[in-house]
Protein backbone atom coordinates (compact mmCIF):
# COMPACT_ATOMS: atom_id res chain seq x y z
CA UNK A 1 0.00 0.00 0.00
CA UNK A 2 1.24 3.46 -0.90
CA UNK A 3 2.54 5.49 2.19
CA UNK A 4 1.23 9.46 1.33
CA UNK A 5 3.54 11.62 3.38
CA UNK A 6 2.80 15.01 1.22
CA UNK A 7 0.18 16.63 3.28
CA UNK A 8 1.87 19.53 3.44
CA UNK A 9 1.35 20.01 -0.49
CA UNK A 10 -2.18 18.66 -0.91
CA UNK A 11 -4.04 16.77 2.20
CA UNK A 12 -6.23 14.33 0.25
CA UNK A 13 -10.41 14.98 0.15
CA UNK A 14 -11.50 13.85 3.55
CA UNK A 15 -14.07 10.56 2.75
CA UNK A 16 -16.52 12.34 4.59
CA UNK A 17 -16.38 15.27 2.21
CA UNK A 18 -16.63 13.37 -1.18
CA UNK A 19 -19.79 11.72 0.09
CA UNK A 20 -21.24 15.82 0.95
CA UNK A 21 -20.12 16.51 -2.38
CA UNK A 22 -21.09 13.56 -4.02
CA UNK A 23 -24.58 15.09 -2.74
CA UNK A 24 -24.19 18.15 -3.32
CA UNK A 25 -24.13 17.24 -6.76
CA UNK A 26 -27.45 16.49 -7.21
CA UNK A 27 -28.96 19.52 -5.85
CA UNK A 28 -30.03 22.43 -8.09
CA UNK A 29 -27.51 24.91 -8.34
CA UNK A 30 -27.70 28.73 -9.40
CA UNK A 31 -25.40 32.05 -9.60
CA UNK A 32 -24.74 33.71 -6.16
CA UNK A 33 -25.75 36.62 -7.98
CA UNK A 34 -28.82 36.28 -8.93
CA UNK A 35 -31.81 37.78 -7.41
CA UNK A 36 -34.30 35.08 -7.81
CA UNK A 37 -35.66 32.21 -5.16
CA UNK A 38 -32.31 29.64 -6.42
CA UNK A 39 -29.59 32.80 -6.47
CA UNK A 40 -30.78 33.76 -2.95
CA UNK A 41 -30.47 30.23 -1.66
CA UNK A 42 -26.87 30.38 -3.54
CA UNK A 43 -26.10 33.12 -1.48
CA UNK A 44 -27.47 32.17 1.78
CA UNK A 45 -25.04 29.20 1.01
CA UNK A 46 -22.14 31.27 0.55
CA UNK A 47 -23.25 33.60 3.91
CA UNK A 48 -23.14 30.39 5.96
CA UNK A 49 -19.62 29.22 4.72
CA UNK A 50 -18.51 33.42 5.66
CA UNK A 51 -19.72 32.74 9.69
CA UNK A 52 -17.99 29.32 10.03
CA UNK A 53 -14.77 30.83 8.94
CA UNK A 54 -15.42 34.07 11.18
CA UNK A 55 -15.96 31.97 13.51
CA UNK A 56 -13.18 29.27 13.03
CA UNK A 57 -11.08 32.61 13.09
CA UNK A 58 -12.46 33.92 16.44
CA UNK A 59 -13.18 37.31 14.48
CA UNK A 60 -16.23 38.71 15.65
CA UNK A 61 -15.36 41.82 12.71
CA UNK A 62 -13.92 41.66 9.04
CA UNK A 63 -15.04 40.05 6.06
CA UNK A 64 -14.52 36.48 4.35
CA UNK A 65 -13.55 36.82 0.28
CA UNK A 66 -13.52 34.03 -0.95
CA UNK A 67 -10.86 33.05 -3.75
CA UNK A 68 -9.50 30.29 -5.75
CA UNK A 69 -6.84 29.31 -3.02
CA UNK A 70 -4.20 30.46 -1.04
CA UNK A 71 -2.02 31.95 -3.76
CA UNK A 72 -4.79 34.50 -4.86
CA UNK A 73 -5.34 35.58 -1.06
CA UNK A 74 -1.51 35.85 -0.38
CA UNK A 75 -2.17 38.23 -3.59
CA UNK A 76 -4.60 39.93 -2.76
CA UNK A 77 -3.45 41.03 0.65
CA UNK A 78 -0.18 42.04 -0.76
CA UNK A 79 -1.57 44.25 -3.21
CA UNK A 80 -3.65 46.12 -0.86
CA UNK A 81 -0.88 46.31 1.40
CA UNK A 82 1.72 47.89 -0.95
CA UNK A 83 -1.23 50.03 -1.66
CA UNK A 84 -0.34 51.72 1.62
CA UNK A 85 3.29 51.87 1.99
CA UNK A 86 5.97 49.42 2.88
CA UNK A 87 6.00 45.98 3.50
CA UNK A 88 8.35 43.13 5.45
CA UNK A 89 8.54 39.79 4.75
CA UNK A 90 11.13 36.78 5.39
CA UNK A 91 12.99 35.05 2.58
CA UNK A 92 11.34 31.73 3.80
CA UNK A 93 7.70 32.98 3.18
CA UNK A 94 5.74 31.04 0.97
CA UNK A 95 6.82 31.94 -2.99
CA UNK A 96 3.41 33.56 -3.24
CA UNK A 97 4.54 36.23 -0.70
CA UNK A 98 8.12 36.33 -1.88
CA UNK A 99 7.57 36.61 -5.46
CA UNK A 100 4.81 39.12 -5.48
CA UNK A 101 7.00 41.49 -3.07
CA UNK A 102 10.45 40.92 -4.98
CA UNK A 103 8.34 42.26 -8.02
CA UNK A 104 6.87 45.00 -6.46
CA UNK A 105 10.27 45.59 -5.47
CA UNK A 106 11.67 45.89 -8.93
CA UNK A 107 8.57 48.57 -9.44
CA UNK A 108 10.05 50.51 -6.97
CA UNK A 109 7.78 50.01 -4.26
CA UNK A 110 8.88 49.90 -0.59
CA UNK A 111 10.01 46.10 0.50
CA UNK A 112 12.08 44.74 3.00
CA UNK A 113 13.39 41.09 3.37
CA UNK A 114 13.48 40.14 7.24
CA UNK A 115 16.16 38.43 8.66
CA UNK A 116 15.63 34.99 10.04
CA UNK A 117 17.46 32.66 12.32
CA UNK A 118 18.42 29.26 11.97
CA UNK A 119 15.75 27.97 12.80
CA UNK A 120 13.50 30.48 9.95
CA UNK A 121 12.33 32.62 13.36
CA UNK A 122 12.09 36.22 12.74
CA UNK A 123 13.96 38.85 14.97
CA UNK A 124 11.10 40.82 16.70
CA UNK A 125 14.36 43.21 17.80
CA UNK A 126 14.38 44.12 14.11
CA UNK A 127 10.68 44.14 13.62
CA UNK A 128 10.11 46.68 16.06
CA UNK A 129 12.34 49.06 14.85
CA UNK A 130 11.61 48.68 11.26
CA UNK A 131 7.86 49.42 12.76
CA UNK A 132 9.48 52.01 14.35
CA UNK A 133 11.12 53.59 11.45
CA UNK A 134 7.44 53.73 9.42
CA UNK A 135 6.60 49.89 8.35
CA UNK A 136 3.12 49.48 6.86
CA UNK A 137 2.95 46.05 6.90
CA UNK A 138 4.23 42.29 7.45
CA UNK A 139 3.64 39.42 6.04
CA UNK A 140 4.34 36.25 8.32
CA UNK A 141 3.43 32.30 7.80
CA UNK A 142 1.44 30.56 10.58
CA UNK A 143 3.64 27.70 10.00
CA UNK A 144 6.26 27.37 7.70
CA UNK A 145 4.99 24.74 4.73
CA UNK A 146 8.58 23.27 4.23
CA UNK A 147 9.82 23.26 8.08
CA UNK A 148 6.76 23.72 10.37
CA UNK A 149 8.39 26.55 11.87
CA UNK A 150 5.83 28.72 14.04
CA UNK A 151 6.75 32.37 13.94
CA UNK A 152 5.67 34.08 16.98
CA UNK A 153 2.29 35.09 15.65
CA UNK A 154 1.42 36.51 18.97
CA UNK A 155 4.53 39.22 19.81
CA UNK A 156 4.28 40.41 15.96
CA UNK A 157 0.29 41.23 16.30
CA UNK A 158 1.14 42.99 19.57
CA UNK A 159 3.56 45.26 17.93
CA UNK A 160 1.80 45.27 14.56
CA UNK A 161 -1.39 46.86 16.50
CA UNK A 162 0.88 49.02 18.72
CA UNK A 163 2.46 50.57 15.65
CA UNK A 164 -0.63 50.78 13.95
CA UNK A 165 0.37 48.57 10.76
CA UNK A 166 -0.91 45.43 8.73
CA UNK A 167 -0.05 42.12 9.69
CA UNK A 168 -1.21 39.18 7.17
CA UNK A 169 -0.90 35.83 8.38
CA UNK A 170 -0.87 32.80 5.79
CA UNK A 171 -2.19 30.25 7.79
CA UNK A 172 -2.48 27.63 4.92
CA UNK A 173 -0.73 25.11 7.30
CA UNK A 174 -2.90 25.83 10.02
CA UNK A 175 -6.21 26.69 9.73
CA UNK A 176 -8.80 23.72 10.09
CA UNK A 177 -6.10 21.28 11.40
CA UNK A 178 -5.47 23.13 14.73
CA UNK A 179 -7.12 25.36 16.80
CA UNK A 180 -6.70 29.15 15.76
CA UNK A 181 -6.62 32.02 18.33
CA UNK A 182 -7.49 35.51 17.14
CA UNK A 183 -5.68 38.69 18.22
CA UNK A 184 -6.24 41.94 17.68
CA UNK A 185 -3.05 43.48 15.50
CA UNK A 186 -4.03 40.57 12.82
CA UNK A 187 -5.08 42.50 9.82
CA UNK A 188 -5.71 39.50 7.27
CA UNK A 189 -5.83 35.74 7.40
CA UNK A 190 -5.18 33.50 3.97
CA UNK A 191 -7.40 30.72 4.24
CA UNK A 192 -6.62 26.96 2.36
CA UNK A 193 -9.07 24.06 1.53
CA UNK A 194 -6.90 21.49 0.18
CA UNK A 195 -4.21 21.90 2.79
CA UNK A 196 -6.72 20.73 5.49
CA UNK A 197 -8.76 17.53 3.40
CA UNK A 198 -11.02 20.22 1.33
CA UNK A 199 -11.01 20.54 -2.15
CA UNK A 200 -8.58 22.23 -4.11
CA UNK A 201 -9.47 25.32 -6.39
CA UNK A 202 -11.43 27.34 -3.52
CA UNK A 203 -9.71 29.05 -0.28
CA UNK A 204 -10.24 32.90 1.16
CA UNK A 205 -9.04 35.77 2.79
CA UNK A 206 -10.01 37.06 5.96
CA UNK A 207 -9.87 40.89 6.02
CA UNK A 208 -10.04 42.57 9.05
CA UNK A 209 -10.01 46.59 7.93
CA UNK A 210 -13.17 48.54 6.96
CA UNK A 211 -11.52 49.21 3.71
CA UNK A 212 -10.14 47.15 1.51
CA UNK A 213 -9.34 44.21 -0.20
CA UNK A 214 -8.58 45.85 -3.18
CA UNK A 215 -9.66 43.74 -6.16
CA UNK A 216 -6.42 41.89 -8.39
CA UNK A 217 -9.55 42.15 -11.42
CA UNK A 218 -12.05 43.36 -12.98
CA UNK A 219 -15.25 42.71 -14.12
CA UNK A 220 -17.71 41.66 -11.70
CA UNK A 221 -19.30 42.83 -8.13
CA UNK A 222 -18.93 39.30 -6.90
CA UNK A 223 -17.53 39.27 -3.14
CA UNK A 224 -18.40 43.44 -2.80
CA UNK A 225 -15.87 43.92 -5.39
CA UNK A 226 -13.23 42.33 -4.12
CA UNK A 227 -13.12 39.88 -6.22
CA UNK A 228 -15.01 39.46 -9.29
CA UNK A 229 -15.72 36.27 -10.93
CA UNK A 230 -19.13 33.62 -10.10
CA UNK A 231 -18.12 32.00 -6.75
CA UNK A 232 -17.84 28.13 -6.80
CA UNK A 233 -21.01 27.46 -4.72
CA UNK A 234 -20.13 23.56 -4.24
CA UNK A 235 -16.42 23.85 -3.47
CA UNK A 236 -16.98 27.34 -1.29
CA UNK A 237 -19.62 24.55 0.88
CA UNK A 238 -17.14 22.13 1.24
CA UNK A 239 -14.66 24.39 2.31
CA UNK A 240 -17.61 25.15 5.33
CA UNK A 241 -17.68 21.32 6.30
CA UNK A 242 -13.68 21.80 7.37
CA UNK A 243 -15.07 24.25 9.88
CA UNK A 244 -15.36 23.70 13.73
CA UNK A 245 -12.21 21.36 14.31
CA UNK A 246 -13.55 17.97 13.25
CA UNK A 247 -10.19 16.91 12.39
CA UNK A 248 -8.23 18.91 15.50
CA UNK A 249 -7.47 15.51 17.11
CA UNK A 250 -6.43 13.84 14.54
CA UNK A 251 -4.11 16.55 13.63
CA UNK A 252 -2.83 17.35 17.05
CA UNK A 253 -2.04 13.59 18.00
CA UNK A 254 0.73 13.84 14.95
CA UNK A 255 3.28 15.20 16.88
CA UNK A 256 4.21 11.58 18.05
CA UNK A 257 3.89 10.10 14.94
CA UNK A 258 6.48 12.63 13.79
CA UNK A 259 8.94 12.58 17.13
CA UNK A 260 9.02 8.93 16.73
CA UNK A 261 9.41 8.97 13.04
CA UNK A 262 12.58 11.76 13.50
CA UNK A 263 14.14 9.57 16.03
CA UNK A 264 14.29 6.47 14.34
CA UNK A 265 16.08 8.34 11.48
CA UNK A 266 18.81 9.96 13.63
CA UNK A 267 19.58 7.06 15.20
CA UNK A 268 19.20 4.75 11.70
CA UNK A 269 20.45 7.25 9.51
CA UNK A 270 22.24 10.38 10.92
CA UNK A 271 19.53 12.49 10.38
CA UNK A 272 19.36 16.27 10.87
CA UNK A 273 16.01 18.04 11.52
CA UNK A 274 16.04 20.94 9.71
CA UNK A 275 14.15 24.49 11.16
CA UNK A 276 14.36 22.25 14.63
CA UNK A 277 15.02 24.09 17.86
CA UNK A 278 11.79 26.05 17.02
CA UNK A 279 8.51 25.57 17.53
CA UNK A 280 7.05 23.12 14.55
CA UNK A 281 3.70 22.35 13.00
CA UNK A 282 3.55 18.46 14.30
CA UNK A 283 3.18 16.98 11.03
CA UNK A 284 6.16 18.15 9.63
CA UNK A 285 9.26 17.20 9.69
CA UNK A 286 12.02 18.43 6.97
CA UNK A 287 15.41 16.53 7.61
CA UNK A 288 18.76 16.49 6.33
CA UNK A 289 19.95 13.24 5.33
CA UNK A 290 23.11 12.89 4.89
CA UNK A 291 24.36 10.38 2.18
CA UNK A 292 21.07 10.40 0.37
CA UNK A 293 20.98 13.01 -2.38
CA UNK A 294 17.14 14.52 -2.59
CA UNK A 295 16.05 13.82 -6.06
CA UNK A 296 17.54 10.12 -6.19
CA UNK A 297 16.10 9.73 -2.87
CA UNK A 298 12.44 10.94 -3.53
CA UNK A 299 12.95 8.67 -6.89
CA UNK A 300 13.57 5.56 -4.78
CA UNK A 301 11.31 6.36 -2.09
CA UNK A 302 8.15 6.62 -5.11
CA UNK A 303 9.00 3.61 -6.56
CA UNK A 304 8.99 1.89 -2.77
CA UNK A 305 5.68 3.64 -2.77
CA UNK A 306 6.16 6.35 -0.64
CA UNK A 307 5.39 9.68 -1.35
CA UNK A 308 7.45 12.95 -0.11
CA UNK A 309 8.99 15.74 -0.96
CA UNK A 310 11.77 18.29 -1.21
CA UNK A 311 9.65 20.99 0.18
CA UNK A 312 7.01 23.59 -1.85
CA UNK A 313 5.29 21.94 -4.74
CA UNK A 314 4.99 25.38 -5.82
CA UNK A 315 8.87 25.10 -6.75
CA UNK A 316 8.38 21.97 -8.43
CA UNK A 317 8.85 20.93 -11.86
CA UNK A 318 12.79 20.88 -11.52
CA UNK A 319 13.81 20.28 -8.67
CA UNK A 320 15.51 23.59 -7.33
CA UNK A 321 17.20 23.96 -4.20
CA UNK A 322 15.05 25.00 -1.51
CA UNK A 323 14.98 28.71 -1.20
CA UNK A 324 13.53 27.78 2.71
CA UNK A 325 16.24 25.86 3.64
CA UNK A 326 19.18 28.51 1.75
CA UNK A 327 17.52 31.45 3.84
CA UNK A 328 17.91 29.77 6.98
CA UNK A 329 21.54 29.69 5.90
CA UNK A 330 21.99 25.78 5.41
CA UNK A 331 25.20 25.03 3.59
CA UNK A 332 24.89 23.80 -0.78
CA UNK A 333 26.03 20.02 0.30
CA UNK A 334 22.75 19.76 3.29
CA UNK A 335 20.32 21.80 0.92
CA UNK A 336 20.94 18.91 -1.83
CA UNK A 337 20.39 15.79 0.68
CA UNK A 338 17.29 17.20 2.85
CA UNK A 339 13.83 16.07 2.08
CA UNK A 340 10.00 16.72 3.55
CA UNK A 341 7.56 14.61 5.14
CA UNK A 342 4.63 15.76 6.13
CA UNK A 343 1.97 13.30 7.78
CA UNK A 344 -2.15 13.65 7.76
CA UNK A 345 -4.76 12.46 9.99
CA UNK A 346 -4.67 8.76 8.29
CA UNK A 347 -1.54 8.38 10.53
CA UNK A 348 -2.57 9.46 14.06
CA UNK A 349 -2.44 7.15 16.12
CA UNK A 350 0.13 4.96 13.81
CA UNK A 351 3.68 4.40 14.83
CA UNK A 352 6.37 6.59 14.03
CA UNK A 353 8.82 3.96 14.18
CA UNK A 354 7.03 1.52 11.22
CA UNK A 355 6.98 4.60 8.95
CA UNK A 356 10.41 5.46 9.44
CA UNK A 357 11.95 1.82 8.88
CA UNK A 358 9.69 1.96 5.15
CA UNK A 359 11.69 5.11 4.35
CA UNK A 360 15.10 3.79 5.81
CA UNK A 361 14.51 0.43 3.85
CA UNK A 362 13.40 2.02 0.55
CA UNK A 363 16.31 4.76 0.56
CA UNK A 364 18.56 1.71 1.63
CA UNK A 365 17.28 0.04 -1.74
CA UNK A 366 15.87 -2.93 0.26
N1 LIG B 1 0.76 29.29 1.40
C1 LIG B 1 1.30 28.18 1.93
C2 LIG B 1 1.86 28.24 3.30
C3 LIG B 1 1.32 26.99 1.21
O1 LIG B 1 1.86 25.91 1.75
C4 LIG B 1 0.77 26.97 -0.08
C5 LIG B 1 0.81 25.70 -0.91
N2 LIG B 1 2.12 25.19 -1.04
C6 LIG B 1 0.20 28.14 -0.57
C7 LIG B 1 0.22 29.28 0.19
C8 LIG B 1 -0.44 28.18 -1.94
O2 LIG B 1 -1.53 27.35 -1.96
P1 LIG B 1 -2.30 27.04 -3.34
O3 LIG B 1 -1.25 26.58 -4.30
O4 LIG B 1 -3.26 26.02 -2.99
O5 LIG B 1 -2.89 28.31 -3.80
Amino acid sequence: MRLYLDHNAHSPLRPRLRSWLRERLEAPTANPGSIHLEGQAARAELDRVRRLLLAELGASTGRIVFTSGATEANNLALHTMLGAGSVAAAATEHASVVEVLERAGAGGASVVTLAVDGSGLIDLDEVEALLRGGLRGIALLAYNNETGTRQPVEEVAALCLAHGAHLHLDAAQHLFRYPWSHHAGIGSVTISSHKAGGPVGVGALWWGAERGPEPLMSGGAQERGARPGTEPGWLVGALGQLAGGPDFEAWLALGTVRDAFEARLVSELGAVPNGGGALRAPNTSNLWLPGYETEQGLMALDLAGIAASAGSACQAGALEPSPVLQAIGLSEERVAASFRFSFGPEHSGGSGTDIADRVIAALRGE
